[in-house]
């Protein structure tokens, strides 16, 4: 889950409530959702050339919290497996997210290149629930992760999580 500044969406500042969700609203934050992750999923950092596999989806789940549907801060793109993912149960304390402030990976995590593991630093009850919460430790991302940094070892060379991003 690589730091991503989320860049204002004026478009959809002067929208109605009663303006149509999927036809009108959706399709402007996702351009600028796009510009956010640079076609990556925010959670898992897969890169997409095919944007359409990226789907908007609500950090905070719509059907918890309806009144965040439309909000432009809940909102972020995801690959189908991050979203199939999810916990269904959102946390009692707020998971840390990608566009947070003070977020950089490094702060807040770490990376296991034997395992494809990504552990917190310290006691960071946040970042504790991000990993839970978007089980972003997940068989599929570890092996993902595990291969690409054998790739790295063949070159002798340290894996470096950010090539990951753009490799994946
Ligand atoms: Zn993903």
């Amino acid at each position: 889950m690589q730091k991503q500044n989320r860049p204002a969406c004026s478009k959809i500042q002067n929208m109605s409530d009663t303006e149509n969700y999927d036809s009108i609203f959706k399709p402007i934050v996702r351009k600028c959702l796009l510009i956010m992750t640079e076609n990556h999923c925010s959670y898992c950092d897969e890169h997409f050339w095919e944007t359409k596999k990226l789907e908007v989806e609500h950090f905070k789940p719509k059907a918890k919290f309806p009144e965040l549907e439309k909000k432009y801060s809940n909102l972020y793109l995801s690959c189908n497996s991050c979203n199939k993912h999810k916990k269904q149960i959102y946390p009692k304390i707020e998971p840390i997210r990608p566009d947070d402030r003070n977020y950089e990976f490094s702060k807040f995590f770490y990376f296991e290149p034997d395992t494809g593991n990504i552990k917190v630093l310290g006691n960071n009850e946040k970042a504790e629930q991000a990993l839970n919460y978007l089980n972003l430790n997940r068989s599929s991302l570890k092996q993902a992760r595990f291969d690409f940094c054998k790739i790295w070892a063949e070159k002798d060379k340290r894996p470096d999580l950010l090539s990951f991003r753009f490799i994946i």
